[in-house]
């Protein structure tokens, strides 16, 4: 075990999910933040357990050329951003490899690299922000929680958002201040405002603000409006009631006080409403080239149904109906159907159906109605898929699963559990759709084994020959592979 306070001598090696650097030292691996790979420190252990410790530089000896000076002036503080300190060539291979660690250490591949889609640019990428609200000496104040706390860390100009994001958040600020209007405290429950939510159509340059508060109304409204009005694209106003202690940000209520109470953009040429609940990926451009490959990785007919488990708002349901002969979305938030819905209305797309419920048991449930998927996607939050929707997929055994993960690890034990129902996995791509931060979206594709066999043209005639002949002389060993694996499927050797 090593010693608290005391000072040791390593390189870094590797990454944490969260993009720590890990150094090792007598066989400990320490966490220390803000380190590169390769870089040499002098590091101070803070924390030491048996196998594990956390450390902090005390002085880098051998700098890493991908270190650069940090562009946010808070990023040292505020706990939104993970890599201000290096470059964001690093940053992609790190992404990418913590992908390819998870497929290969948990889902028992044996990749020697993963590609990335990185970003094309770092900043200002964002559509929506969540800051939160605090008060100082009467003066309030918002900006993102400091990592691992609920202490708000004031940002003038975070450089990840747009900038009309925080003119809404200076406008908000500002009437706060102006109408005395209370700030909620954590700690008494006590207070009206917590949050401020801002979601920006990229296409279409509308602007949703949503204020969090810990009540049912807010004083001097036409005085708010008088301030949000001034910002570009400022659409609707809506307040959300939250009265529970914990950190969600939205309630389950929401009163529109101006406008429409939800925005409109583009997405894959589509047309999408949005309202405060609604799932939609905050990066727009990485978005459409992240469903672009899930279609062109799901390889669909116009014979084939398309299962989209856990949809959202439809995105990927309704850029894959065109290709398919009917898609099918489940999702268990009710508000974020009714938007699917909606969505395939006015884009006019007739062959989208969208159910409301848990994903693994609305698939059981198709399932036992006899409707089967030739493609599946999923798209699960980061806990990923449960019993439920492997059982079902299992059931329904579509030709291909496309799953789109924000979490590698989870991702890479679906993938384990996926390969002991039959699948195998077809390829993997990182989409980097949160550059500076440690988040990763991947999207990977499984197909049946019996795939094997469709896409090596083996006609089942040539396979009856070859059961026949039991050892087959005029095969390359490749197509010879293929057969003897589509024999195993079929449970013929
Ligand atoms: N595919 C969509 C949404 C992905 S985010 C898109 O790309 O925009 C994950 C979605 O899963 C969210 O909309 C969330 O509300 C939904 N979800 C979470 N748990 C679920 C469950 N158990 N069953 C169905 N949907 C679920």
């Amino acid at each position: 075990m090593l010693t608290k306070s005391e000072i040791y001598e390593a390189t870094v090696c590797d990454y944490t999910a969260e993009g720590q650097g890990i150094a090792k030292v007598e066989g400990c691996a320490v966490f220390v933040p803000n380190a590169i790979f390769g870089e040499r420190c002098r590091i101070r252990i803070e924390r030491a357990q048996k196998t594990w410790a956390a450390g902090k530089i005390v002085e880098i000896l051998e700098k890493s050329p991908h270190r650069v000076n940090r562009e946010c002036e808070v990023a040292k503080l505020c706990g939104g951003c993970d890599f201000w300190h290096m470059d964001y060539a690093e940053e992609s291979r790190l992404k990418a490899d913590r992908v390819r660690q998870a497929l290969n250490r948990i889902g028992g591949e044996n990749l020697e690299e993963v590609p990335i889609l990185p970003a094309p640019t770092c900043q200002s990428y964002r559509n929506k922000a969540q800051y939160p609200v605090a008060q100082r000496k009467g003066k309030a104040y918002a900006g993102f929680f400091r990592a691992g706390t609920h202490q708000v860390v004031e940002n003038r100009r975070c450089l990840i958002l747009p900038e009309e994001m925080d003119q809404v958040k200076d406008a908000v600020i500002d009437y706060v201040d102006q109408f005395r209007v209370s700030v909620y405290d954590e700690t008494t429950g006590k207070g009206l405002l917590r949050h401020i939510y801002v979601r920006k159509g990229v296409v279409s340059g509308q602007i949703l603000v949503c204020l969090s508060v810990n009540g049912r109304k807010l004083p001097h409204v036409p005085e708010l409006l008088n301030r949000l009005q001034k910002i570009p694209g400022f659409t609707t106003l809506v307040l959300t009631v939250n009265q529970k202690q914990g950190n969600a940000v939205l309630g389950e209520e929401f009163i529109t006080l101006f406008g429409p109470g939800y925005i409109e953009d583009t997405l894959c040429n589509l047309n999408f409403r949005l309202s405060p609940r609604s799932f939609y990926q905050i990066n727009h451009h990485q978005a459409q080239r992240l469903y672009q490959a899930a279609i062109e990785q799901a390889q669909i007919t116009k014979a084939d149904t398309v299962l989209d488990l856990y949809c959202g708002v439809g995105t990927i349901s309704l850029a894959m109906a065109a290709a398919a002969g009917k898609v099918i979305g489940v999702e268990v938030i009710p508000q974020a159907v009714e938007d699917a819905k909606d969505n395939a209305r006015r884009n006019g797309i007739e062959n989208a159906e969208f159910f409301c419920g848990d994903a693994g048991k609305a698939a059981l449930e198709l399932e036992a109605k006899g409707i089967r998927a030739d493609v599946a996607v999923v798209d699960p939050p980061r806990k990923g898929l449960n019993a439920d929707t492997i059982e079902a997929l299992h059931r329904m055994s579509p030709r291909r699963i496309v799953y789109v993960s924000c979490d590698p690890a989870t991702l890479a034990r679906d993938v384990a559990l996926l390969k002991e129902k039959g699948y195998r996995l077809q390829n993997a791509l990182a989409v980097d759709l949160f550059p500076r931060c440690a988040h990763i979206e991947t999207i990977v594709c499984l197909s049946k084994l019996a795939d094997t066999h469709i896409e090596m043209e083996i006609d089942p005639e040539e396979l009856n020959t070859i059961t026949a002949k039991v050892s087959p002389t005029n095969l390359t060993p490749e197509r010879e592979a293929a057969i003897r694996e589509a024999f195993q499927y079929y449970g013929l050797i």
